[in-house]
């Protein structure tokens, strides 16, 4: 049995031989490969072969390819900051001045920045990986705004110019569909976080107005190219979940704040539900920790449909891939069904 039958399973509300896993790791995976941090996000051939390692090593029953969240805004002129042991940090937004909206285009991925090099990586590792469907990680049109933007100047926006935040979604909402498709060409599955959506640092009612309407166009314009899309939103979504199981998105992916059982109740079958182990267990817990937590969610989703166990959101660099081992040894051993 193989990560492709046990995912399918999930997908198909039927049960494999025990629950689908894998967590969410980016630069972290690059240590068994000996690469930092600044390789990892800038060398998409070693960005590849650290995964190909990662899933050759750990087994995880999905492969995510998770880069930083900068591509597509980095593509259209943003200057990122890659630090050689931390995760790449945006040094300005490119509209901290509102009136340049009309000066930025759709990049194009196949020419901008390091959106080839990602597409690159996509298709590398889904031609080398048989075992585990891969994923592509792309940014939402929410998360790109707020990277164009900046998220606290967007939330003033959406009171004093709603106008304008909903050009800018207009405009963000063009590049989240145009490279979805060029990484669904490229082989990878679809994964779209929305990270800053959640409601941790937006209201329910920003959530409705500005990032849901331009969340199901992306989603149904995929489906129609015939890509189905999981969503992955951080921190807390207790309040949106019926919104989120409604949208369209065949999975979502959620973060440990969040009620596993609550969303459960919520979606009743409509989403795939992926989550929520603690990611602060990968960074200092200890081995019962991370057996803990394993369990408390497979309490919740082991016996229910369409359930994959993962981490809930990104793990930290500073994580040890030891943990990891100790989360999916926990995984596969409480996870089999009887
Ligand atoms: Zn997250």
């Amino acid at each position: 049995m193989t990560g492709f039958d046990r995912v399918k399973a999930a997908f198909k509300r039927q049960r494999a031989d025990r629950v689908p896993f894998y967590p969410i790791v980016s630069g972290l995976a690059g240590q068994l490969i000996g690469i930092d941090a600044r390789t990892y996000y800038t060398d998409h051939d070693r960005f590849a072969d650290a995964h190909i390692a990662f899933s050759e090593e750990i087994h995880p029953d999905i492969v995510a390819l998770v880069g930083d969240l900068f591509i597509e805004v980095d593509a259209m002129g943003a200057e990122v900051e890659f630090p050689e042991d931390d995760v790449p940090r945006l040094r300005s937004y490119l509209l901290e001045d509102k009136g340049k909206l009309s000066s930025l285009e759709v990049p194009d991925p196949h020419k901008s920045g390091r959106m080839p090099a990602y597409l690159g990586a996509c298709r590398k590792v889904s031609s080398t990986v048989k075992e585990s469907p891969v994923g592509g990680v792309i940014c939402g049109p929410w998360t790109l705004a707020t990277d164009l933007r900046g998220i606290e100047n967007l939330i003033v926006d959406t009171a004093t110019d709603p106008d304008y935040v909903h050009e800018v979604m207009k405009l963000t909402t063009e590049i989240a569909k145009r490279f979805a498709v060029a990484v669904k060409e490229a082989g990878a599955g679809l994964s779209v976080s929305e990270a800053p959506a959640s409601i941790s640092l937006i209201s329910p009612k920003i959530f409705k107005e500005f990032v849901l309407p331009y969340e199901k166009e992306v989603i149904s314009y995929l489906k129609e190219k015939g890509a189905s899309v999981t969503v992955h939103v951080c921190g807390f979504i207790d309040p949106i979940m019926e919104d989120l199981a409604s949208m369209g998105a065949v999975a979502i992916s959620m973060d440990e704040p969040s009620s596993l059982q609550k969303m459960f109740e919520v979606s009743q079958g409509r989403v795939v539900i992926i989550g929520n182990v603690s990611t602060n267990v990968f960074l200092n817990g200890t081995r019962d920790d991370i057996e803990n937590e394993v369990r408390r969610c497979l309490a919740v989703g082991k016996e229910r449909e369409g359930y994959i166990l993962s981490s809930g959101c990104e793990l930290s660099l500073r994580g040890d891939i030891e943990r990891v081992k100790w989360f999916c040894e926990s995984a596969s051993a409480l996870g089999k069904y009887e």
